[in-house]
């Protein structure tokens, strides 16, 4: 014990990656005081869906039954590009394999793929954690740390007109891409990539759908998931700089992009029933920020944003949320230097190669002739189609994908599909009236 701290782990931020440490620590016998500004349930901004490596740390968090109860699943998903598709699903082998890879232990794995909706998830998660003994505190706004002798040792807070402090051996970050956490502990932005989509997303009943359904054409992507209150979340995204002539008629633009990708898909939306408004965003171009320092950490989207395109936020911040735990009581226990600088290196070797796979993706590139040879190549065999569902979710490794793309492409078919023309002529073609855009703040109930 170097410091007289009150608690092992102070946590800013209470969602996917703050609960979820708090959960890990807690279970192992370790004090947390878990600190959020929002009050819950409450919604965040996100399309929340889970692959399966995702799935399987809801099942390591020991919250997937409660979850299953109230939303669908699925083993499959539907691809298509461009008129190439194909169902994938991900092999529990590489779920397993991955696990164990990145934490030395495969269990609670499972193969299903999840859409549940924050206001459902972040507060089960945070039931879960007071249920183990943590000291949740919502509607606190955490405004500073505090320093001892060069290493941050607690943290300034308020709630409502009452100023206080709490002092802890760690003090972890989970407080999202705008982290005032980094800001204080001295992290900046780095590697930072300009690639990027808009985002414009509803929920809509009246539509079944067993699996999600993840379809491009052009240089626009329609996703489809089924979710809780039985409606499915439907999201269309582009590339970040045609938001400019998608948000001239933003309502109108979703149904004829969605129309251009799947003519069908058009029909069937716009003949279901909207629950919600729409929820849009444009550019959440990617950085990273060094995760660990003295006395603290930072995980989830405070360590790294990515653009929402392969829906993989929050299973990497439930994988921070597990590799910080391990650290954590490590470093209770042992060299805290040493579990932090072992902390980001485990996170980096997960995540470089994947991050670099989203920020292409972002780019929303038009399909190649060669791009659309090995589209021919995946849908060729099931084993493809599942490698390549598996990767998409952050299973199976990227590089061990790209290593099959030789074999992939010695067994492309030549085929009728082509590339499509890029979609843009839907907005232009449009001359709608302008419409103020819809504010990520406007949804965010912090
Ligand atoms: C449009 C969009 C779609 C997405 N779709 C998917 C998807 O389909 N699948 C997927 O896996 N990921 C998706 N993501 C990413 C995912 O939502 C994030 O990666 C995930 O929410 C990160 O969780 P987090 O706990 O790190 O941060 P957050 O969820 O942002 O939580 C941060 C918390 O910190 C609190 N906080 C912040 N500052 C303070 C403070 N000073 N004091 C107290 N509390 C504070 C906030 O109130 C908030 O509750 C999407 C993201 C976007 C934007």
């Amino acid at each position: 014990m170097k410091s007289p701290a009150k608690w092992d782990a102070i946590i800013v931020g209470a969602r996917c990656a703050g609960a979820a440490t708090a959960i890990h620590l807690a279970r192992q016998g370790a004090k947390v005081l878990l600190l959020d500004r929002a009050t819950f349930p409450s919604d965040t901004l996100s399309t929340h869906f889970l692959w399966p490596r995702g799935a399987s740390y809801l099942n390591r968090l020991g919250i997937m039954e409660q979850v299953l109860l109230v939303t669908p699943s699925a083993q499959q998903v539907f691809f298509a590009r461009d008129g190439v598709s194909f169902f994938a699903k991900t092999p529990l082998e590489d779920v397993k394999a991955r696990l164990e890879r990145v934490h030395g232990d495969s269990s609670g794995a499972v193969d299903l793929h999840i859409s549940v909706r924050r206001i459902v998830l972040d507060k089960m998660l945070i039931d879960s954690a007071i249920a183990l003994g943590v000291e949740f505190r919502s509607g606190v706004v955490v405004e500073n740390v505090i320093w001892q002798n060069n290493r941050v040792v607690g943290v300034e807070a308020r709630h409502g007109d009452s100023s206080f402090q709490e002092r802890g051996r760690f003090i972890v970050g989970a407080d999202g891409r705008h982290s005032r956490l980094a800001e204080w502990v001295g992290s900046p932005a780095s590697d930072h990539r300009e690639e990027a989509t808009f985002a414009y997303w509803s929920y809509f009943s009246g539509m079944p759908l067993e699996n999600g359904v993840m379809e491009k054409r052009g240089r626009l992507a329609v996703v489809i998931v089924p979710t809780n209150f039985n409606a499915n979340m439907t999201l269309l995204f582009g590339p970040k700089e045609w938001f400019p002539h998608f948000r001239k008629d933003h309502t109108e633009n979703y149904y004829r992009a969605i129309g251009f990708i799947n003519p069908e898909l058009e029909q069937q939306l716009r003949a279901a029933y909207q629950e919600e408004r729409f929820y849009g965003l444009n550019d959440q171009s990617a950085f990273k920020r060094k995760p660990a320092g003295p006395g603290w950490l930072l995980i989830g989207d405070a360590a790294c944003i990515k653009d929402q395109c392969t829906a993989i936020g929050m299973t990497h911040a439930f994988r921070d949320a597990e590799l910080a735990a391990a650290a954590i009581l490590k470093g209770l226990s042992d060299d805290e230097t040493l579990a932090g600088a072992e902390f980001a290196q485990q996170r980096e070797a997960d995540l470089s190669s994947y991050y670099n796979f989203v920020c292409r993706s972002a780019g929303m590139a038009k399909a190649t002739e060669e791009d659309m040879s090995f589209l021919r190549g995946i849908r060729s065999h099931s084993r493809f189609a599942n490698a390549f569902g598996s990767m998409y979710g952050d299973s199976l490794p990227v590089d061990d994908f790209l290593a099959l793309r030789r074999e992939i492409l010695s067994h492309a078919p030549s085929g009728e599909e082509r590339p499509s023309d890029s979609g843009l002529s839907v907005f232009q073609d449009n001359g709608g009236s302008p419409h103020a855009p819809v504010s990520i703040d406007s949804i965010h109930h912090t």
